[in-house]
């Protein structure tokens, strides 16, 4: 099927190469040209793993394609998957600007039937705005159809998720839509399941407000394990061992964050509230999940007294491992609050950095970044662990331990074992354990 990809970002990019390994013709453009540009050229503009093996084999092929016109994209095809964002405005609500703008677009080019395929996360009832603006804008009298196939793949693990998903939500109004969205998912026939648009578009949301609930939960509980003898991972592995409440999402830590989690909790809560439904729970999860940093920082307190001046190493700079997305990080309030401060910050992750310096440029030697971890720790009074990457769980600590100033870890990951960590010398701070 000759399918277009409309935006190329974390979620585009992955569902245009996965689309392709299932066959289908794809193009793929972007308002970016960066983008476009470096694609064309056979580079890779994220980080993600195997998606350039996957992307270069399908390439090889010639299925997927990179062009920076948006109108021969969607003349050329007959489905077009959006997958622009949605990002949070000001109140919480979902900007939707950049889908209103792709609509349009749509409208101005419709020269035959087409099937426009919401891939973003969008608000439920989205599909109705979608239909209005193609009609109002629309030139020609070609037929269209909306319908809603939200995404779950999880970044650091998308491919594996493009290609073994738990399922395919698929939300359509007609046969001939269902038709030709069953078509394009035809290999993974047994995980489809087919709903009204409306709900298709609210299973996106009410996942992912209840992936961000059970960890506002989890943390909740770390607060009362703090203040008692009772030990978060444990609580988290006799709850997680239910297989009712299964023991995904139940890390207490530093809190959710990412592109994905506190938007669309925030989006969530502002569409019940529009429709006048009491939106309490997921308010309070959201409060729970800003408090964390606070709560770190305070721990941060507690181990330096004084932070000006001091030596601080953090490690972890994406929002989660094997990513190299930072937004809405944990790592950039943490930061803000060390430069207010005035902490002396030395950096490390993986594959975050080069996103990082866009936001917090090096500026030696108050902030700077380096190129493995065990340089950053060097002489630090403290080291900070923001996202619990492989290589920071198996760190040589006895290397770290001679190479710090003061051998302090607050980890708000919980990647150690408290008893352990100490008996190899260190200072160690968490969360929900003693
Ligand atoms: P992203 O910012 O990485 O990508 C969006 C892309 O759309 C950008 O490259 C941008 O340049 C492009 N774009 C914006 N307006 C455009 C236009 N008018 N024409 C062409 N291109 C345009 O965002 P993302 O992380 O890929 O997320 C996209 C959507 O998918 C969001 O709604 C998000 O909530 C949802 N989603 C994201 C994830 C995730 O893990 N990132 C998972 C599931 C769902």
């Amino acid at each position: 099927m000759k399918i277009s990809i409309i935006g190329t970002g974390y979620v585009g990019l992955v569902t245009a190469v996965g689309l392709a390994e299932l066959g289908h013709q794809i193009v793929a453009t972007d308002k970016d040209l960066t983008k476009i540009y470096k694609l064309q050229a056979g580079i890779i503009p994220i980080y993600e793993p195997g998606l350039e093996e996957l992307f270069k084999k399908v390439r090889a092929k010639g299925l997927i394609s990179f062009i920076p016109d948006l109108a021969t994209a969607i003349q050329e095809s007959e489905v077009i998957f959006v997958c622009v964002g949605t990002p949070p405005l000001a109140d919480g609500s979902a900007d939707m600007s950049q889908i209103e703008e792709v609509a349009r677009l749509i409208a101005e080019n419709l020269n035959s039937y087409k099937l426009v395929v919401e891939k973003s996360t969008v608000p439920v009832k989205t599909s109705y705005w979608i239909k209005r603006t193609i009609n109002l804008y629309k030139k020609s009298e070609a037929s269209f159809d909306i319908a809603s196939n939200p995404e779950f793949l999880r970044e650091g693990s998308a491919v594996q998720d493009f290609l073994h998903p738990d399922r395919i939500i698929i939300g359509v109004e007609n046969e001939r839509a269902r038709e030709i969205m069953l078509k394009i998912y035809e290999r993974f026939q047994e995980k489809i399941i087919v709903t009204n648009i409306d709900t298709a578009e609210l299973i996106k949301h009410a996942s992912n407000s209840f992936l961000a609930m059970k960890i506002s939960f989890i943390n909740l509980m770390a607060n009362i394990c703090e203040k008692t003898e009772a030990d978060i991972e444990k609580v988290a592995l006799g709850m997680g061992l239910d297989p009712r409440i299964g023991r995904e999402f139940l890390k207490a830590g530093i809190g959710y964050g990412g592109s994905c989690f506190p938007k669309d909790i925030k989006a969530l809560t502002r569409i019940g509230e529009e429709l006048g439904v009491e939106m309490g729970l997921l308010k309070e999860a959201h409060k729970i999940n800003e408090d964390r940093i606070r709560l770190f920082l305070e721990k941060v307190r507690k181990a330096l007294w004084v932070i000006k001046g001091k030596r601080v190493a953090v490690l972890g700079l994406s929002f989660k491992p094997n990513t190299d997305d930072i937004r809405e990080a944990p790592s950039l309030k943490v930061i803000s609050e060390l430069r207010r401060e005035e902490a002396s910050i030395h950096l490390y992750d993986p594959k975050a950095m080069d996103n990082m310096k866009r936001i917090f440029p090096e500026d030696p030697p108050n902030l700077v970044y380096h190129s493995n971890l065990y340089e950053a720790i060097k002489g630090a009074n403290a080291l900070l662990i923001l996202t619990e990457w492989d290589e920071f769980c198996q760190m040589d600590l006895d290397r770290v331990k001679n190479l710090m100033a003061n051998p302090i870890i607050i980890d708000g990951r919980n990647i150690f074992e408290p008893e352990e960590i100490r008996k190899k010398g260190f200072e160690y701070y968490c969360f929900g354990r003693h």
